[in-house]
């Protein structure tokens, strides 16, 4: 009986969950989100900069 993590096991607080790229961290849906969860990829603005910091470097010389 040892049920560490399991997904959807809770009735009630089933919040939406996403993987964030950067740091492969999983992260709850939250109510600043409500409008555009769909449109949110990244756990927090850092890991949003670190992706953009990845688009700095891909630039052609
Ligand atoms: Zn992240």
């Amino acid at each position: 009986m040892n049920r560490d993590r399991e997904p959807k096991a809770r009735g009630k607080n089933t919040l939406p969950l996403k993987t964030c790229p950067i740091c492969s961290k999983e992260f709850n849906w939250r109510k600043k989100w409500q409008r555009d969860w769909q449109h949110v990829v990244y756990c927090s603005k850092r890991c949003q900069r670190n992706k953009s910091r990845d688009i700095v470097n891909v630039q052609p010389h």
